[in-house]
């Protein structure tokens, strides 16, 4: 029994090892993928769901690695944050989204919302707001068409630097979305002190509308809470024609998901918004 506990433990101090070095040789891949413009982004459409008529989309990373596959943003995100590799990375992708943007703007997709993720490290990075304003004036995106999507747990860090880098983006016309909307533990009061526009519903939430059990209760109740807050709310992660007709009953009207359309270029983004019925 000792010997093999012996065993165990040193089991343990390997895998640790290896995971360690695994992280690391990921995070020098993930930097030379930046550095050779390996990255890229794609758009995934939202709709209205009861026409499904486009309304914005929102831009998602992807990392195609040396051997031609794409690692999963789940996998490499916690480690660009991790390294603080994000912050350059994210700026990046906030002005190809700028840039989509205004491009789309430009065909005549005139209230067409462009939403762009954004870590707690980018948003607490000091030059976050003056690289925020850059990618604005330099790629002359329309602000009030730009939202940010944040998390809770961000609010729960630390609410008043929040508060403070919040009130300088809406100031330029940026909105603020919450994402995962449900997941994290903020507080109610936090919540109308942020004065964000809109809520997420995680898809979490949204998979449990399914014939099998879920009613989507607490898809319901976050729609209800917009509601009585008077803020926008969209669903993602919407598969199928149930959860759809479910959410509208809610009340709930946005929505971004497979069963409208997945995450594509933005050469396939321009291609499927001009088949698509207009705005
Ligand atoms: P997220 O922000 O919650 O993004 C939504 C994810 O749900 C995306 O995964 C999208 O492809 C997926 N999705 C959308 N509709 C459906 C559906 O109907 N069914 C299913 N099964 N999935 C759906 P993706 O692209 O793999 O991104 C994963 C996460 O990585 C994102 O979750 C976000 O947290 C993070 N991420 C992606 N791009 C960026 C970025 O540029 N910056 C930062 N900070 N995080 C990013
Ligand atoms: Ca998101
Ligand atoms: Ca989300
Ligand atoms: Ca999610």
């Amino acid at each position: 029994a000792k010997a093999h506990q012996r065993a165990s433990h040193s089991y343990f101090t390997l895998d640790m090892g290896v995971e360690i070095r695994e992280r690391v040789r990921m995070m020098h891949a993930l930097r030379a993928a930046f550095e050779n413009e390996r990255l890229f982004v794609v758009y995934q459409p939202q709709v209205d769901m009861r026409t499904t008529t486009p309304v914005g989309a929102e831009a998602l990373l992807r990392w195609k690695n040396e051997e031609g596959q794409f690692v999963p943003p789940d996998q490499f995100i916690p480690i660009a944050e991790y390294s603080g590799l994000i912050v350059d990375i994210g700026e990046w992708v906030l002005r190809s989204a700028c840039f989509e943007l205004q491009h789309l703007h430009q065909l005549g997709y005139t209230d067409f919302k462009m939403a762009v993720n954004v870590s707690q490290a980018q948003f607490s990075h000091p030059q976050f707001l003056q690289s925020l304003e850059r990618a604005l004036v330099e790629t002359k995106a329309p602000a009030n068409c730009l939202e940010l999507e944040i998390t809770e747990s961000m609010a729960m860090n630390d609410p008043e630097m929040l508060i403070k880098t919040l009130l300088h983006i809406k100031q330029f016309g940026v909105q603020i979305s919450i994402d995962d909307f449900g997941t994290g533990f903020s507080s109610l009061s936090h919540l109308q002190r942020l004065n964000v526009d809109k809520l997420k519903i995680d898809r979490a939430f949204v998979n449990e509308i399914n014939d099998k059990s879920g009613e989507g209760s607490i898809a319901k109740m976050i729609v209800q809470l917009s509601q009585s807050l008077n803020i926008k709310v969209i669903a993602e992660g919407v598969e199928t024609k149930l959860q759809a007709d479910t959410l509208m009953s809610f009340g709930c009207h946005l929505a971004q998901g497979y069963l409208y359309a997945r995450p594509q270029t933005q050469l396939d983004l321009r291609a499927w918004l001009a088949q698509e019925p207009g705005q």
